[in-house]
């Protein structure tokens, strides 16, 4: 159900580059669920139980977006982040949120270059860390195609084949009148 809006968004995103601007995403996103949602603006300002942050090996921090985290969130999140021993490339670390209206930093770093398996990885350490610590909400930032250079289009059909995984999977055609009723309420389609 959800699944197929979701593959129509990424076929849309796919074929008309047009739609990545911003009218017309956020059109776009009303036509679909809530699931996935796209949003422009700045990552620090969200209120929401965590951000994914693209942040360097070192965990200690840099430019672009990290730099924007670390900035926001004050210099507790450094004295957290010091005592992980940095990350993998494709890996993630979870810390507190400190100053920032997130309550949880994820931290992933993300391939230099082209690397589609890394950045996948990238998307699916990320999302093991939300279950592990019962986050319900998360906002990503386009990791990689910044400074380390990710052409952007390639890695967003990166990140959208990587996150509309959700599925909940029923047997019982009882359980598929339930959700079917449920998620009109909770995932209403616009
Ligand atoms: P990387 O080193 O992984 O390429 P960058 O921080 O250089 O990371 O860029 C990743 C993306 O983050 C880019 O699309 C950049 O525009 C975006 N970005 C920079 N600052 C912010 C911010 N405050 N909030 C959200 N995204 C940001």
């Amino acid at each position: 159900y959800y699944l197929e809006k979701n593959e129509y968004l990424q076929k849309l995103l796919r074929n008309n580059e047009k739609l990545i601007s911003n009218a017309s995403v956020y059109s776009v996103n009303q036509n679909l669920n809530e699931l996935v949602s796209i949003w422009k603006g700045d990552i620090t300002q969200l209120e929401i139980d965590a951000v994914v942050n693209a942040a360097n090996k070192s965990l200690l921090g840099g430019g672009g977006v990290d730099g924007a985290i670390h900035r926001a969130a004050g210099p507790l999140l450094k004295a957290e982040c010091h005592t992980l021993n940095g990350c993998e490339t494709g890996d993630a670390k979870i810390t507190g949120g400190y100053k920032l209206p997130a309550k949880y930093v994820i931290h992933t770093v993300g391939p230099q270059g082209e690397k589609p398996d890394l950045l996948k990885s990238c998307y699916e350490k990320s999302l093991s860390l939300v279950l592990e610590n019962k986050i319900r909400s998360v906002a990503f930032p386009c990791i990689s195609t910044g400074v380390y250079g990710y052409p952007q289009k390639e890695a967003a059909n990166v990140a959208l084949s990587t996150v509309d995984r959700i599925i909940f999977t029923l047997f019982l055609e009882e359980d598929v009148i339930i959700y079917e009723t449920l998620m009109q309420v909770y995932f209403p389609v616009q």
